[in-house]
């Protein structure tokens, strides 16, 4: 069976990424890639409310936003998927930066808020039939913060409730993910045209939603690709 080439962990203009959805498509399509998610941020209330500016200035998505991005999402999945044979996921990061944890849905239809408990967001991803990513869980060499120190904190105990979490988020490596052995995928974090090279995953199913989902949560036939640009195929 055929490895896909995929990158689940894809900012655009919906929020702080530097293209659209489209473009995003035109770049990840010419390269070759097989499988892309766009994971706009949605950011928690206290966080929005501590900045003392309105949502709309923050470079995140609005709530109210969340069924005009999936829209845009689905007609960049049909351009996608017709010039390119690529499936593209549409997403979002539940962007805590309250209670420090970044949780990527992946697939999922209905909005879900970022204010919710790490346990609630999984089980509503759960319920939507999507893919919940533990985001970065450890310290990054390029920001040097931990936006999503809860989750480590608490790996013992979440461990088995993602469906996967982030061994490797751009040029980072987590090693203390990687020992542990948890489900892992790696993803470039996308925000502008450098970030496209970066850790990637390899994952071994047929090419559609469902397969992939599946894949990624038996977790068996997956690796890690550093992409170091050109053409992949
Ligand atoms: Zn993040
Ligand atoms: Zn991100």
């Amino acid at each position: 069976m055929q490895w896909l080439y995929c990158d689940f962990h894809i900012h655009t203009t919906w929020s702080d990424g530097e293209y659209s959805p489209g473009e995003v498509v035109s770049l990840y399509g010419e390269a070759g890639f097989d499988v892309i998610a766009i994971t706009d941020h949605v950011l928690d209330a206290e966080s929005i409310s501590r900045s003392g500016r309105p949502v709309s200035e923050l470079s995140v998505m609005d709530s109210s936003e969340f069924g005009s991005y999936q829209e845009e999402l689905w007609d960049a999945a049909r351009i996608a998927w017709e010039r390119y044979n690529m499936l593209l996921i549409p997403g979002v990061e539940l962007t805590n930066n309250t209670s420090r944890y970044h949780i990527l849905a992946l697939d999922i239809k209905e909005y879900i808020s970022p204010d919710l408990s790490v346990e609630e967001i999984i089980a509503c991803i759960r319920r939507q039939q999507g893919i919940s990513v533990a985001c970065h869980p450890y310290i990054r060499n390029h920001s040097g913060d931990d936006p999503s120190f809860h989750l480590w904190e608490n790996h013992e105990r979440l461990a088995t409730m993602f469906d996967a979490w982030e061994v490797a988020n751009r040029d980072d490596l987590f090693n203390v993910v990687g020992l542990k052995k948890f489900n892992y995928i790696g993803n470039s974090d996308f925000h502008e045209a450098r970030h496209l090279l970066s850790w990637k995953t390899l994952l071994q199913c047929d090419r559609n939603v469902e397969s992939v989902k599946a894949a990624i949560r038996r977790n068996d036939r997956v690796s890690l690709f550093l992409y170091r640009g050109g053409k992949i195929k």
